[in-house]
């Protein structure tokens, strides 16, 4: 079977089992503080699991993208150098939401393995939960009972809580896991060494791995670390979709199967390298062939690289991809995104977001490469002197610090540092290096650390419904709440059951307002969103936490908030129609002050664009289009709308359209009941943020109001400058066009001076011992000086000194020139001698042996310091 069957047969199989087949969610997250990437199918049902959505249909099944490089799911080191870790990867799974538990779960992965697949069982190892006293917690025996329907006991093996007990982080949900693992060894190979599969489970046999983890979630961690029941037994199955291929395709790397072979394949032909040759080739294949997939699908789900955060996390897997083209396939220009069009025909089909944004994946890609490669060079040459000071002193050991700020500052990776100093015969003090590793992360540890503390129950008012569209003021209690503690600063967070406040989400920032009672008033100083609900900021608990509350939106702020929303709709609108359709949103920022949208699009939008999109959306405000909203409808229905979906973020079953006028698109923020409440629209810059990504960021209402009074503030002060001129540009023009033809006079008139100066001086120059001496003092800018000095020398034939001493702004300055054969037969040097002379006019200077010039503080000195030069001469 090819890898786009298996993949396919695994959605029928489940569909077969009445679970609904769903989308993968994006694989970069951006509303979840506590995760930037999807690092398992589960991440997308999290609020389901924890019980604040509604958990229908109890049955799913999809394959999810996957990323782990970050956090507590961290593969990046041992991908490449392995062949079944990878960076990104593709996990089948299916979903029991208070549905069958661990024997429906057992039996359908063994039906599908086995009965489906025809995986041999012989091969086949399953693990469970020996269980953990210390947790209070007995062996897994259900699951184990349930294996044996399946499989022999000497095939069923005790895992330990590192391996078989699954949890979501260091709170929340959790519970025992069973994991199938392969043999995938060759005959030979098992008879050469007679170890028996079982003995390699879980023992980082590259042939002996795990294909699929069976997660019975059954407790809830709460932050004392006690476990209690979980309301509801959740059904959570990974298995990596990659390693399956392997499985099946009989191949011992999953490099080795479809997935990748086109992908190395390429590399080859581009590199003149051969896959195979020796290991260092293979493993920098390997990193390159993965990294790709990574880099494509983040930047394909709107995640650019850059400079922080998730960002930052998708640069450094691009640069570790480069580094080891760079080492070890030879390549000195951007080559990663030269594999792009291959990845691009073999899993466009699957994943419609790469073709649909080819080309500003590869610009990207492109330019990230460049710049990084641009770095190395740097780096290199940085390295260079340093080695070199390294062998000036004798030693043959780089410090570890330096290595650490090549890698810190200049993105200087260790082993290339290393490598290098190996070509030269200098080893790097690696503990050093590690050290200083290690405080960094300490650092960055102590600035990010926030301590959850547990959820108090209030009221059980059932889940929190969100009234916010329709109005900013309700009556509520308190659900519960927690207090959490962020760089020594505490505050609370509250869940109301009734709530007008909107969280923080898609761009737009969160409500601000208050919690109002009989007998006082709590400042709701933010409002943010965590697993679909909104929660409250709060700095102090109010002293009556179980009375009756009415909670009020701040609603200056929430309608400026309202409206700029409003207005980056209309915006993304009148971009498509003046650019092209091409155009799509990458990012954007709503705040009561401001809007900022960030949009794909290859050039500088032109001043005539822009005001053509200002004319459009401020048309459009005109005609005050009321909103026309459509809550909870299924997605089809939005698309049939005109709605636009896109790629890169989550939408769950049913969404929200939000329609002005052709403005249509799919969103869960607040809006302006009419486009004429947006007042006005004006946009203030048009940057680029990217390769191929450009970002606009606009005023409206009041804020253009203040920005039209700064702007006629402005032009009134120019004005009056020029006595209120009427023609203001026309007279501004004139001083202009006056102000260069008295320039060029001046210039006229004074290299007539400066002509006139210099027969005079020459005139009066003086012989000793057979050279002329020119000497004077008068004032003089220092330019001019240099001039004349120049003059001077062209006029006199034969050995010439020339002293100068001029004033300008009652500074002095020393000039002296000399002649060619004053320098090379007298050994005269005007910067020496400027230099010493100086010290007559308290200060200093230099310069080159034929000319040099000094300037001081003392212009009484001036006179002295000429009679100096000429006694230095000697003639
Ligand atoms: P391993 O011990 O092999 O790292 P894991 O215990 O981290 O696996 P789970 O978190 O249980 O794996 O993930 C479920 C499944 O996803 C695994 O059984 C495996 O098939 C697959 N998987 C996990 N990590 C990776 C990865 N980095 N690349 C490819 N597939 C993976
Ligand atoms: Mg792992």
């Amino acid at each position: 079977m090819t890898a786009k069957e298996i993949r396919q047969s695994f959605k029928q199989f489940f569909e077969s089992k009445q679970h609904a087949i769903v989308p993968s969610a994006p694989m970069v997250i951006k509303d979840d503080p506590t995760l930037m990437f999807t690092n398992a199918g589960m991440n997308q049902w999290k609020d389901i699991i924890l019980g604040t959505r509604d958990p229908e249909p109890r049955r799913r099944a999809d394959t999810q993208k996957c990323l782990r490089v970050s956090g507590k799911h961290n593969d990046l080191e041992e991908v490449g150098h392995d062949t079944y870790h990878h960076t990104m990867f593709e996990m089948l799974g299916n979903w029991s939401f208070g549905d069958y538990f661990k024997e429906g779960a057992i039996d359908m992965a063994w039906e599908y393995l086995v009965d489906v697949l025809k995986l041999d069982p012989a091969n086949l190892y399953v693990t469970v939960f020996e269980g953990d006293p210390e947790e209070g917690l007995a062996r897994d025996d259900e699951a184990a009972q349930f294996w044996l329907k399946h499989v022999p006991a000497d095939h069923i093996i005790n895992g330990n809580k590192h391996d078989n007990f699954w949890e979501m982080g260091d709170t929340g949900p959790c519970g025992p896991c069973s994991e199938i693992h392969l043999d995938s060894r060759t005959d030979e190979e098992r008879a050469a060494t007679g170890v028996a599969g079982r003995d390699l489970v879980n023992r980082d046999h590259p042939q002996v791995i795990e294909i699929w983890n069976i997660v019975f979630m059954q407790f809830n961690r709460k932050a004392d670390g006690s476990l209690e029941p979980l309301a509801m037994n959740v059904i959570d199955t990974g298995m990596g979709f990659e390693r399956l291929v392997r499985a099946l395709q009989g191949k011992h790397s999953n490099y080795d199967t479809d997935v990748f072979t086109p992908l190395l394949k390429k590399e080859e032909e581009i590199t003149g390298k051969s896959y195979g040759t020796d290991e260092p080739t293979d493993v920098a294949m390997r990193v390159c062939a993965d990294h790709l997939r990574a880099v494509a699908f983040s930047i394909a789900d709107g995640q650019l690289p850059s400079n922080a955060k998730a960002g930052y996390v998708i640069r450094r897997i691009l640069r570790r991809a480069v580094r080891y083209a760079y080492t070890f396939l030879g390549q000195r220009e951007a080559f990663l995104y030269k594999l792009l069009p291959t990845l691009i025909d073999e899993m466009g089909d699957a994943f419609p977001e790469l073709p649909a944004q080819q080309q500003l994946i590869s610009r990207v890609m492109q330019e990230e490469e460049e710049a990084f490669l641009r770095t190395l060079d740097k780096g290199i040459a940085l390295l260079d002197k340093a080695m070199d000071a390294l062998k000036a002193a004798g030693k043959t050991e780089l410090d570890g610090t330096e290595a650490f700020r090549l890698f810190d500052t200049y993105g200087f990776p260790l082993d290339l540092t290393e490598l290098i100093c190996r070509e030269n015969g200098l080893t790097v003090d690696e503990e050093q290096f590690q050290k200083e590793m290690q405080k960094q992360k300490e650092r960055a540890r102590n600035a990010a650390q926030v301590e959850n503390g547990d959820w108090i129950s209030v009221s059980s008012a059932g889940e929190q419904q969100f009234v916010g569209y329709d109005f900013t003021e309700y009556e509520c209690r308190i659900i519960r709440y927690r207090k959490v503690t962020q760089k020594k600063q505490s505050f609370y967070e509250l869940v109301l059951d009734n709530t007008p406040f909107y969280g923080e989400m898609g761009g737009q920032v969160g409500d601000q307002g208050v919690l109002v009672s009989e007998e006082e008033t709590v400042e709701i100083i933010d409002t943010r969103r965590e697993n679909g609900q909104s929660v409250h900021i709060v700095k102090q608990l109010p002293k009556n936490i179980e009375s009756p509350f009415m909670a009020c939106v701040d609603t200056d702020k929430r309608n400026a908030s309202a409206a700029n929303h409003t207005a980056t709709h209309l915006l993304d609108y009148a971009l498509r129609t003046v650019l092209g359709e091409h155009v799509e949103q990458k990012g954007s920022f709503v705040s009561p002050s401001t809007l900022r949208f960030d949009f794909s699009h290859f050039q500088k939008v032109t001043d005539e664009e822009l005001r053509q999109v200002e004319r459009i959306v401020n048309d459009l405000i005109r005609q005050d289009i009321p909103l026309d909203e459509h809550r909870e409808v299924p997605m089809d229905e939005a698309k049939e709308l005109g709605a636009i979906a896109l790629f890169g973020e989550k939408y769950g079953d049913k969404v929200r359209v939000v329609r002005f006028g052709p403005s249509c698109e799919l969103c869960g923020g607040i809006h302006a009941n009419s486009t004429g409440r947006i007042g006005f629209f004006k946009i203030v810059s048009e940057s680029s943020v990217a390769a191929g990504i450009r970002r606009i960021e606009a005023k409206t209402g009041m804020e253009c109001e203040e920005l039209i009074y700064q702007l006629e503030d402005m032009l009134k002060g120019i004005r009056m400058c020029f006595n209120n001129a009427k023609d203001l540009q026309g007279v501004i023009e004139k001083y202009i066009s006056e102000h260069d033809t008295m320039k060029k006079q001046i210039e006229a008139f004074q290299a007539q001076a400066v002509e006139q100066t210099c027969k005079n001086l020459v005139s009066k120059a003086r012989t000793i011992g057979g050279v002329q001496v020119v000497s004077a003092v008068m004032p003089m800018a220092p330019d001019v000086a240099k001039d004349l000095a120049f003059k001077i020398r062209a006029a006199v034939a034969g050995p010439l000194v020339c002293a100068l001493g001029t004033t300008y702004q009652e500074k002095p300055l020393l000039t002296v020139m000399l002649s060619d054969d004053m320098v090379n037969d007298h050994g005269l040097n005007a910067g020496q001698m400027v230099r010493e002379a100086a010290k007559l006019i308290k200060g200093g200077g230099g310069g080159q042996p034929h000319f040099a010039q000094a300037g001081g503080k003392d212009t009484d000195g001036l006179s002295v310091a000429i009679d100096k030069v000429i006694e230095l001469c000697q003639l």
